[in-house]
């Protein structure tokens, strides 16, 4: 897509703004969208004019190739609102990254660069009053890609729908969680697509995950399929252990996903001195820490809850508890992070983007 050439972003405003029937103290995540939508076709191995619509239902032929085969991806990523009414969001051109590296896995093009931060952050501009400031709150923004062909012969489509949508958020999963580490179900495999955020991979959690929930455990931390003895991540975030004063977490490969909240937990672990082994992680070893106490924390890290403690997990018939403890990583990181998001700190690495 290297030859291709930019056409403009093209701009239809709303006539009156929904923002006045929206409750922002009573936010169901992910049901309610902002004003506005950007979307961009690629038609005829081309990518077309990109443009910034209403927030509006679409027509999609029935032999639409996503709707058959799956050839659908997405990001999620946030935007944030210091109390000086600026906007900001973290590290988006990973996001945009990324989403071409899932893209790729699932035989679909690549979405221009150009293309992705211009229309992000002039939705982003356009939607300013729905990033509302103070932390916690946040709007949570919604990329993604499917594909459109009308055929329903199993073969890569010849033309996709690139979109991004907005959802205003509140930070969910507030009280701490218990989860069940997988011993049956899968939800990657070597040489497959964990490390895309394609559509199929979340679809594939629903079902064990409704079996977990069932049982009192609200995710499942997935193990790897071959031998299931190796801690990889849960259904959307990454994981991470501390044991004493050390902090574990898997190492990213095909099967789990490169989480950027994981890799900002990493960084700022390191810069207040925090011992981090990027290693494989065994179901074993941290059985044996949760008995003999060395087990201190149990979090979940991505961009939707930031930081998730983990108050417990059943492994083997076992319920394991993880008492509180004092001075927690996972408290500490996330206010870090939310005080880089929200400009409340400084901001060393540069992950702040403000959009302006
Ligand atoms: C999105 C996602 C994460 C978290 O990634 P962030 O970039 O931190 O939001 C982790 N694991 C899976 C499987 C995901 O889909």
């Amino acid at each position: 897509m290297t030859d291709q050439k930019y056409s403009e972003l093209a701009i239809e405003k709303i006539a009156k703004t929904k923002i006045n029937d929206v409750d922002f103290d009573n936010i169901n995540f992910g049901r309610k969208f902002t004003d506005h939508m950007f979307y961009c076709d690629f038609i005829d191995g081309a990518w077309q004019q990109p443009k910034i619509v209403p927030y509006q239902p679409m027509t999609l032929e029935p032999s639409a190739r996503a709707l058959h085969y799956g050839q659908a991806v997405f990001e999620g990523m946030k935007a944030y609102k210091d109390d000086n009414g600026n906007a900001f969001l973290f590290r988006p051109e990973d996001n945009h990254r990324r989403i071409n590296i899932s893209a790729a896995r699932l035989a679909m093009p690549e979405f221009p660069k150009e293309y992705f931060m211009e229309g992000l952050t002039t939705l982003m501009k356009m939607d300013k009053d729905w990033i509302k400031p103070g932390v916690g709150n946040s709007l949570y923004v919604r990329p993604f890609m499917f594909a459109i062909d009308p055929a329903i012969a199993a073969a890569p489509s010849e033309a996709y729908r690139f979109m991004i949508i907005c959802s205003p958020a509140k930070a969910y999963y507030t009280s701490k969680i218990r989860v069940l580490f997988s011993e049956k179900y899968s939800r990657s495999a070597d040489g497959g697509v964990g490390y895309a955020k394609a559509a199929g991979n979340y679809a594939a959690q629903f079902y064990p995950t409704g079996l977990a929930q069932k049982r009192g455990y609200q995710q499942i931390i997935w193990t790897d399929a071959k031998t299931h003895e190796f801690l990889e991540e849960a259904g959307t975030m990454n994981i991470f252990f501390r044991v004493n004063d050390t902090l574990l977490t898997a190492p990213i490969s095909d099967r789990i996903l490169d989480g950027i909240t994981r890799k900002s937990v990493i960084q700022l672990a390191e810069d207040s001195n925090i011992p981090v082994e990027v290693r494989r992680v065994t179901v074993s070893e941290i059985k044996e820490a949760a008995t003999n106490g060395s087990l201190k924390e149990i979090f979940g890290a991505g961009t939707a809850a930031v930081i998730s403690p983990i108050s417990a997990f059943e492994h083997g018939g076992e319920v394991f508890e993880i008492p509180d403890t004092e001075n927690s990583y996972a408290l500490r990181l996330k206010k870090q992070l939310l005080d880089i998001q929200h400009n409340l700190s400084e901001d060393k690495h540069g992950w702040r983007y403000e959009v302006k």
